[in-house]
């Protein structure tokens, strides 16, 4: 390959050469025949690799870059199981609208799909349903060109995901064509955007004036369109309260007073026209109906995809849905909404409802939880959460969290100050993407290739969600990616389990001096489920130490069961220079006392030394 002259690259070098003209920085992904020289010739040119253990997390990786940085995340992997891997990046992409380019390999062009090739797939047809686009160039001089349309695809219009299938023998084989972009030329432009059709702004702008109860709900569309500070201006502008969704969580601060997250419930119940700013009506926003909502209300929808407006739009309103541009569109709102609307009838009652139930919640963390009771959900991330801001600016901490209990309780403790700035499971709920997302974060963030302050990411992490793909850890120690990994440890799927934590210590036996490894079947030695036929099917060992695991794959672990042990690992774990696991040991529902004795017993050794 070194010998090619740059007037006869390789596909490989063309490749990477159109990649560094579409000034892409960073890919993610699995290396394997035949698209290792597709890595080495970016890796020659200055584009970073980083190179996972399974394509399903480096496929979530690129798609939260693409989601990050407004730009397609790019995936490198491996013709069929390679393709199949990644289908949970490429699937999650089109579902969360997150711009994604995957280049995979594939069998040589003189083969027959049929003939069963070496790790071959039929890929078109295969990702076909889950792509917006899916290219096999023809030709290797075909290759830049592919790559320039599906990466433009893949941001253009309403995001998601495309790809670019590289049959085997391109990759070696040369070509004297010049490369079709001079120095320079190759970037794609930014996505073009569209405003609003203005008949149907000033309808809307009546209606919004119209006196009634109003509530502007932020998706995590007008995060990704970076409406920041249009609509700032808007929601000053107008008096009218605000409610994000999981992920349009910080496009305002949670500070703002017109923030109505804590009274949820009151606020749908009682809106009387709801402007709906990138979020579709589904799961999340309890489809638009009742009995969450009000049966009256009236939906005003803001969404570059005109296909979207009538879904879950209560029938007969779709006319007054706006398809354009977030930022556009709010900016036009802006225009024709001229004076201050009077303000909602109900802000008094919603801000009642705030207060009663902030008190509500502030009940639950605040009280310190004595030694030898678990932790709880509230009180673990209220304490992460107030350690981490005596050691940081709250809104250079990134956070990732998935799990059921510790994605729903963490986003109603942990408050925002940035837009972007937490991913979570997403439209579909997918667990496992957390480390996958963190490594994407990082990149985003941290990455040497992009400018700007230094942020940490935080994961916040299920013992179950974790267990996906845990060995990303390594990952991350390999590349020196200093990620602060929470695992809340209840032993289980959901609430983990109703049981004693442990036999008496007194009566248990302390393992020998090579504990670490065997910690698990320890630990089910000692558990009282053990005597059952079978154990429940949400169930994990219990005591697991992923903490040790992080330490076995390079990285730094601290096992807490108490709020002292758990403060200090957060002041440990956020200065950490690679991957930190701070294992959580957390109430399962069960009382009863927290450690294994043998546990105790290394844990003093780790201290005296
Ligand atoms: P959430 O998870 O917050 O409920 P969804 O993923 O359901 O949000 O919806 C996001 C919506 O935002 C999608 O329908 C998408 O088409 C839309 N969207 C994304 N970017 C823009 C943009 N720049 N302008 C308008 N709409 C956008
Ligand atoms: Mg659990």
């Amino acid at each position: 390959m070194a010998e090619n002259t740059p007037n006869s690259p390789t596909g490989a070098q063309l490749i990477a050469k159109t990649l560094q003209h579409l000034e892409v920085k960073v890919i993610f992904g699995i290396v394997g025949i035949p698209i290792i020289e597709v890595a080495e010739a970016c890796i020659a040119l200055g584009i970073r690799f980083i190179a996972f253990r399974n394509e399903q997390a480096a496929s979530y990786a690129a798609s939260a870059y693409g989601y990050l940085t407004g730009r397609p995340g790019v995936l490198l992997v491996v013709g069929g199981p390679g393709v199949v891997h990644a289908l949970s990046g490429i699937h999650s992409s089109q579902k969360n609208f997150f711009p994604l380019l995957t280049i995979c390999g594939s069998h040589p062009s003189s083969h027959l799909s049929s003939q069963g090739s070496f790790q071959s797939l039929q890929t078109t047809t295969f990702l076909s349903p889950h792509t917006k686009l899916t290219i096999k160039p023809p030709k290797i001089t075909d290759l830049p060109k592919a790559l320039f349309q599906s990466y433009s695809t893949a941001f253009w219009g309403r995001p998601g995901a495309t790809c670019v299938e590289v049959p085997g023998d391109f990759v070696t084989n040369t070509t004297s064509q010049p490369f079709p972009w001079p120095a320079g030329t190759g970037r794609v432009s930014d996505a073009p955007r569209t405003m609003a059709d203005p008949a149907r702004i000033q309808r809307a702008s009546e209606l919004l004036a119209s006196g009634k109860n109003i509530l502007v709900v932020i998706g995590k569309g007008a995060a990704y369109a970076r409406s920041e500070h249009v609509l700032r201006e808007f929601i000053d502008k107008t008096g009218f309260p605000f409610l994000p969704t999981p992920m349009g969580k910080g496009v305002l601060p949670d500070s703002h007073p017109l923030n109505v997250s804590a009274a949820r419930s009151y606020a749908l119940k009682n809106a009387e026209v709801v402007l709906v700013l990138g979020a579709r009506l589904n799961w999340i926003l309890h489809f638009g109906d009742q009995p969450k909502w009000n049966k009256n209300a009236v939906f005003i929808r803001v969404d570059m995809a005109a296909e979207e407006l009538p879904i879950n739009t209560p029938f007969g309103q779709e006319s007054l849905s706006l398809n354009g541009d977030i930022t556009l569109t709010i900016s036009q709102l802006l225009t024709t909404i001229r004076s201050k609307p009077n303000p909602s009838p109900y802000l008094p009652n919603l801000k009642e409802a705030i207060s009663q139930n902030e008190q509500k919640a502030a009940k639950k963390h605040e009280t310190p939880i004595p030694k030898g009771k678990h932790l709880t959900y509230h009180r673990t991330f209220h304490l992460i959460q107030q350690t981490l801001h005596s050691l940081s600016p709250p809104e250079d901490l990134i956070y990732i969290s998935e799990g059921a209990n510790t994605m729903d309780i963490s986003r109603s403790i942990l408050t925002l100050s940035a837009p972007r700035q937490r991913m979570d499971a997403g439209t579909d709920a997918t667990m496992g993407l957390g480390l996958g997302y963190s490594i994407a974060a990082w990149e985003a963030y941290c990455g040497e290739n992009l400018a700007g302050g230094k942020k940490k990411v935080i994961a916040l992490e299920g013992d179950s969600a974790f267990g996906f793909s845990a060995m990303e850890i390594e990952t991350m120690a390999r590349y020196h990616m200093d990620v602060l990994i929470f695992v809340m440890n209840n032993g289980g799927v959901y609430h983990g389990e109703n049981y004693p934590l442990v036999s008496d210590p007194a009566s248990t036996t302390p393992p020998s001096s090579s504990s670490a490894v065997i910690s698990a079947s320890e630990s089910w030695q000692e558990d009282p489920r053990r005597a059952k036929a079978s154990l429940p099917p949400t169930a994990l060992s219990y005591g697991t130490r992923y903490d040790l695991l992080a330490k076995a794959l390079g990285g730094e672990g601290y096992y807490v069961t108490n709020e002292e042990e758990l403060v200090d690992a957060v002041q440990r774990g956020y200065h950490g220079n690679g991957p930190v696991v701070v294992n959580v040991a957390i109430a399962s529902g069960g009382g009863g006392k927290l450690e294994f004795a043998w546990l105790k017993s290394e844990k003093e050794s780790e201290k005296s030394k």
